[in-house]
């Protein structure tokens, strides 16, 4: 190889076959006559290097890690050089290029804002982990803030595993018919495309074929649907756009790398109702012409992946996907910057999960190069309400602005943590209601997650919809409601998201890598004394305005957000 020696190290049997039957459905290798290896462009990137990081989980199925001589074997089918792929596969969280010390399993114990607030829950749940023969490490949120504490299971040679998905799931809301998004969790069997058709399945996309592109996105645009990600960037406009671009090739890609902590909306709404997101792909790719769709599904998601995939499977054998339009999905591997648009596009290229300068935008050039709609999975959900109901049945929830339902991840401490379903407009307080109240006496509540904001326990009254929380200098972002009261340590949860953003920074940009850091530090220092100088709060402040300033994405942009907030409602370092 070029650029990395391997020395004499080569794949084992099993892991070529493991490698070789994700790579051998796309064509052989091409031939290399040189010790020269070339990216050749995009054209190569949508042909085969796309296939790396597929590969890479293969390999560490089969070995339990990267091996040198099984990623030699990869970078040889896949005509990657070696560097490169190993400067991947270091990239994610989930990947191991050093031999693990045991055969057992690898347990991730979620020892973020949502499940620390319960420590000994937490370390019950490590005990047997060890006890059991696991390897245990922390691991930021995994999604699982409803059931704490969240674990994930990496096993050699078997499916990995999240023990809290073989648990009984009940949607707090069951049977509420004021439901839209949530409407067939828990009601239809997830397995079953005939299932799903009997619950009213494809309606929507019966619609759209019958309309046409140009009327759904006229339709989504009359309702008024914004993105559920965290941007609230209009729908129409977006597909609109695409449409509009010029290209031979357009996408479809749902961005579900759910990993905000405090969130779980999206694993909830995918494994029990998988078959509404196709569908909601299938009217996307009709209005924006894409001939390719793609569902990046968060790492730490195995039932997502599998629950999907079956989906795709049974949707391609009845005709719904095929030729004119088909779905790969796609699994992430543990990074949270990959929840970025082109982070994530990076990471289904095969490349690191690095974010790219912007503009140009996804939809002239999202997708290796080609024009490109990437929506949040909540957001195309909605899509199949507005076109069974119409959009006058959509507006006639929510406000003028903010029109529809929104979801909300709640956890920490009120009596019913779960998924909730309320229009746009309830308020913060009627939500903390619906799940159960507060356990306690309530101290705050984290709005948006690691990248949101704290809100005092006197806002109760905080109307949930975009308009509102811009007002009041806030975020709905990805609809996370992590509760806190007064026996909760306030400091700590604040240290933990400063120390998130250091570890998650993919740090390409200065102000970004450095600037978290800073942040953090400064912070450690404010626990240790108990309260705030002037000069670090000025200090924090410039940070802030750095991060704002001078981050190229949105992960920058919103690092001191949370933070700012404490310091503001004196959460941290006393005063306000
Ligand atoms: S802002 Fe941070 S996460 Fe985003 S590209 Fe820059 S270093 Fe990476």
């Amino acid at each position: 190889m070029a650029d990395l020696h391997f020395g004499s190290a080569a794949a084992t049997p099993a892991e070529r076959v493991a490698v070789d039957a994700v790579v051998a459905p796309f064509g052989p290798a091409l031939l290399v006559e040189s010790a020269h290896l070339v990216r050749g462009g995009t054209t190569r990137r949508a042909e085969r290097r796309h296939l790396l990081l597929p590969a890479l989980h293969a390999l560490q199925r089969e070995a339990g890690w990267i091996s040198p001589g099984g990623l030699r074997h990869v970078c040889e089918q896949l005509q990657v050089p070696p560097a490169e792929a190993y400067g991947v596969a270091t990239f994610y969280e989930m990947l191991r290029t050093t031999a693990p010390a045991t055969e057992g399993p690898i347990a991730h114990v979620c020892d973020d804002v949502a499940c620390r607030i319960d420590p000994s829950r937490r370390e019950a749940a490590v005990t047997a982990l060890r006890a059991a023969g696991a390897a245990v490490h922390d691991s930021p949120c995994l999604g699982q803030c409803d059931r704490p504490p969240g674990v994930f299971v990496q096993h050699r040679r078997g499916s990995d595993e999240v023990p809290n998905d073989s648990g009984p799931f009940e949607l707090p809301q069951a049977g509420d018919p004021g439901l839209r998004l949530l409407r067939r969790v828990g009601v239809v069997d997830p397995t079953s495309l005939d299932s799903y058709l009997g619950q009213g399945g494809m309606a929507a996309l019966g619609v759209a074929r019958e309309i046409g592109g140009e009327a759904v996105i006229e339709a989504v645009a009359q309702a008024g649907l914004s993105g559920r990600g965290g941007a609230a960037f209009p729908t129409a406009a977006k597909w609109r756009a695409v449409r509009d671009a010029s290209g031979d090739r357009r996408h479809v890609v749902v961005n579900f790398d759910e990993s905000e902590p405090g969130t779980f909306k999206d694993k909830t709404l995918v494994e029990n109702d998988p078959f509404a997101v196709i569908e909601a792909m299938c009217i996307a790719a009709l209005a924006t012409g894409a001939e390719t769709g793609w569902v990046y599904v968060r790492g730490e998601y195995p039932r997502s992946v599998e629950r999907l995939t079956s989906a795709v499977d049974q949707c391609r054998r009845a005709g719904y996907l095929g030729d004119a339009f088909d779905i790969e999905v796609r699994r992430g591997a543990g990074a949270y910057i990959c929840g970025e648009e082109t982070a994530l596009f990076n990471s289904i290229e095969g490349f690191r999960g690095e974010p790219r300068n912007k503009p140009p935008y996804p939809t002239t050039h999202g997708l290796f190069g080609q024009p490109t709609a990437v929506n949040n999975t909540e957001t195309l959900v909605n899509v199949l309400s507005i076109l069974v109901e119409g959009p006058d049945a959509y507006r006639s929830v929510g406000t003028a602005q903010s029109p529809g339902t929104r979801l909300f991840s709640v956890s920490g401490r009120v009596v019913r943590p779960g998924l909730y379903e309320v229009s746009f407009g309830t308020t913060l307080g009627e939500l903390l209601d619906l799940a159960g109240g507060v356990t306690g006496e309530l101290a705050a509540v984290l709005l948006g997650g690691a990248a949101g904001s704290f809100i005092p326990a006197d806002q109760l009254g905080l109307r949930m919809t975009l308009e509102d929380t811009r007002q009041a200098g806030v975020a709905l972002g990805s609809g996370a409601v992590v509760v806190f009261d007064t026996s909760v340590d306030l400091t700590d949860t604040i240290l933990r998201i400063a120390s998130f953003f250091t570890a998650e920074s993919c740090g390409q940009c200065v102000p970004c890598r450095v600037a978290t850091v800073r942040q953090h530090e400064t912070l450690v220092k404010i626990a240790k004394r108990g309260e705030v100088t002037a000069d670090q709060r000025e200090l924090l402040g410039d940070l802030s305005q750095v991060l704002v300033d001078a981050s190229i994405c949105g992960l920058g942009h919103t690092a001191a957000s949370a933070v700012q907030s404490a310091l503001r409602l004196g959460l941290v370092g006393g005063g306000t």
